[in-house]
């Protein structure tokens, strides 16, 4: 059925239930597809209901409700996981058929805990104080490095068990990976200072953990301090539903120091028992792996190093695996103690060696049946976060917005593509970039971001985008600084966020002006003057420094003083003929229009405008 549309046009018609399934980062020409549409009446439809947008230009999800009401479609917009999963499909790796198949492989796995809480309440000292309890590590050897995560072991009712603990600061990890969709805990452990209590970020952590459906164990830490008042904690917790056993809940609460090592086992043997009555962790290590990645960074010796999780399945030395978008065969696995390991099953952090490139918090990765299933998911991923993410930095502006800008002829966008040293600068000067206020004539698209240095391959996207390069405490690799030039694509460096940021803000507002320096070219000593009716007076010189040119803005100093400035080098003259420089040691006449008033001894500077190189 075909009936007119806002803006006249005539569009095919669903009957409010017709479901048209789309990629997230779909665009018009994509919905247009589906509904035998013509692309350009779908633009028009969608700009009387006040967005603008271009046929080819990615859309978010709520674009596409709109639309897809008006014209009585509902819209499903597909995500990334879905994605995946079909994505997998067609490389003939299918995940639920395997889910199923698993059951009767399954084993028990260690628990993952995340260490959650207000800032100041210890949670740096208590992984510290767990991380000193392996029994494993022993006394001498403890555990070395930070990569992230680590294992710990216990005894718990006789039997030897791990426990995998995230180790990053915060709880930033935990929500950028949630935000990813990546569930990485099983057991979130809240600290709260017996000499503070319940904070803002206490409450936050566990509305986190609560959201994510995820069991908590309370450690109300600081018991060594005066003033300590655990059952207060209990008290104030309550109050969240979190029910300490001891007042009748099932929420255990366990008091420990951090600092004084008080009770640390008891923690650990809390989070065992809460594992045990709450979950069934069990994960089949006898097939592929799959996992997330916890951390990621680019490593000067190594290249790009990134700690995953095992999820399910066991990863290898020498598998070849994806990483978020970056993919390769694993050269060497790490563990906590800085110790090579060869094979790692469910649950255990590892930092692998060998991926293209550095992955973020939150991506999950897999191994492939070979290196080019792996480059091919990888670039498949790729594209779909591309799209994804135009679809997700594209700041829109409204039909009155849009209607006035374009009756001034200002619309205008700015791409950008992000280069940093880590995945969480890059995010945090993503986030902030997307915070600046735009304004109504500009749009702001960050098109690509990504770990390292500034490639050719960024180059080449930044010139078919017409984008700008930020290069945030990397450089460009080898040629390309000189590859940019060529291309005309501006590269700009910082090593300060909120430099980049003031930058692109003025450069959103007035597309940034050129700054200019002044630059001396060279002076030259007055030792005769010439009179000529003609040409006014004529300063016979010798050129002290530099060199005078011709064209040149010049000033005119006696003495300490200047008497004149704003001046132009009209005429310059070698002997009778004339010159267009003169360098220094030679002797020249020089005419300055207008200006007459000259004297022997003054002293003529010449100068010049340079466009300042910016930090
Ligand atoms: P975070 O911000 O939650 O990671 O807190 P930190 O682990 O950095 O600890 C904050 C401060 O509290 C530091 O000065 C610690 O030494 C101190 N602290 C941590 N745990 C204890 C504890 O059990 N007892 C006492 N007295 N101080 C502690």
């Amino acid at each position: 059925m075909a009936a007119p549309a806002p803006g006249g046009v005539t569009v095919p018609r669903g009957d409010g239930t017709t479901v048209i399934r789309l990629r997230r980062g779909s665009s018009l020409t994509d919905f247009a597809d589906k509904i035998n549409a013509n692309p350009a009446s779908l633009v028009t439809v969608l700009f009387h209901l006040g967005e603008m947008a271009t046929a080819t230009q990615s859309l978010n999800e709520e674009t596409f409700d709109v639309l897809g009401e008006e014209l009585g479609y509902v819209i499903q917009v597909v995500s990334p996981e879905d994605e995946d999963r079909e994505l997998l499909g067609t490389f003939s790796i299918d995940i639920e058929g395997e889910a199923e198949a698993d059951e009767e492989f399954l084993v028990a796995r260690p628990p993952v805990v995340t260490v959650m809480g207000h800032v100041d309440h210890g949670k740096t000292k208590l992984l510290d104080a767990i991380r000193q309890t392996d029994v494993v590590a022993g006394e001498a050897g403890g555990i070395t490095q930070h990569i992230g995560a680590y294992q710990i072991h216990t005894m718990h009712e006789d039997v030897d068990r791990a426990i995998t603990f995230i180790d990053t600061p915060g709880h930033e990890a935990f929500t950028a990976m949630r935000a990813r969709g990546a569930k990485v805990t099983d057991i979130a452990v809240l600290v709260v200072a017996a000499d503070d209590g319940v904070m803002p970020q206490t409450i936050e952590a566990l509305n986190h953990a609560q959201a994510a459906d995820v069991p908590i164990v309370v450690a109300i830490n600081k018991v060594d301090k005066e003033g300590a008042n655990p059952d207060k904690i209990r008290q104030q917790l309550t109050e969240y539903n979190l029910v300490a056993e001891e007042y009748g809940g099932d929420t255990m609460f366990v008091e420990v120091s951090a600092k004084q090592r008080l009770n640390i086992d008891g923690l650990l043997q809390a989070v065992l028992l809460t594992a045990d009555a709450a979950l069934d962790l069990r994960a089949n290590p006898d097939k592929d792996a799959r996992g997330v990645a916890i951390e990621g960074n680019l490593d000067r010796g190594r290249g790009p190093v990134a700690t995953v999780l095992v999820q399910s399945g066991s990863l290898h030395v020498g598998d070849s695996i994806v990483a978020g978008t970056g993919h390769g065969r694993v050269r060497a696995m790490i563990d906590e103690h800085g110790e090579a390991v060869e094979v790692a099953t469910p649950s255990r952090p590892v930092m692998v060696l060998g991926l293209t490139s550095v992955p973020g918090a939150g991506d999950t990765f897999l191994v492939a049946p070979d290196d080019r299933t792996a480059r091919q998911i990888a670039e498949k991923r790729e594209a779909i976060e591309r799209n994804a993410a135009l679809a997700k930095s594209r700041k829109r502006i409204s039909l009155e917005d849009f209607t006035k800008a374009l009756e001034q002829g200002k619309v205008e966008t700015l791409n950008l593509i992000l280069k940093g040293d880590g995945a969480g600068s890059v995010e945090a000067l993503e986030d902030a970039l997307l915070q600046i206020d735009v304004g109504e004539e500009v749009e702001l698209r960050i098109i690509d971001r990504g770990v390292g240095a500034i490639t050719k391959n960024n180059i080449n996207l930044a010139v078919a985008s017409n984008a700008i390069i930020i290069g945030f405490n990397v450089k460009s690799e080898g040629q390309n600084a000189e590859y940019a030039d060529r291309e005309g694509v501006d590269l700009r460096f910082y090593s300060v966020i909120y430099q980049a940021i003031e930058e692109v803000e003025a450069s959103l507002k007035g597309l940034l002006k050129p700054e200019y320096e002044e630059a001396e070219l060279g002076r030259a000593e007055i030792r005769e003057i010439f009179r000529s009716s003609r040409f006014g007076n004529i300063a016979g010189c010798i050129v002290r420094s530099g060199e005078i040119r011709r064209n040149s803005k010049a000033r005119v100093f006696r003495g300490d003083r200047m008497v004149a400035e704003g001046l132009t080098i009209e005429s310059l003259k070698r002997f009778k003929d004339d010159a267009t420089e003169v360098r220094e040691g030679f002797e020249c006449g020089i005419g300055l229009g207008s200006f007459n008033d000259i004297q022997n001894e003054d002293v003529i500077q010449t100068y010049e405008m340079r466009e300042k190189a910016r930090a």
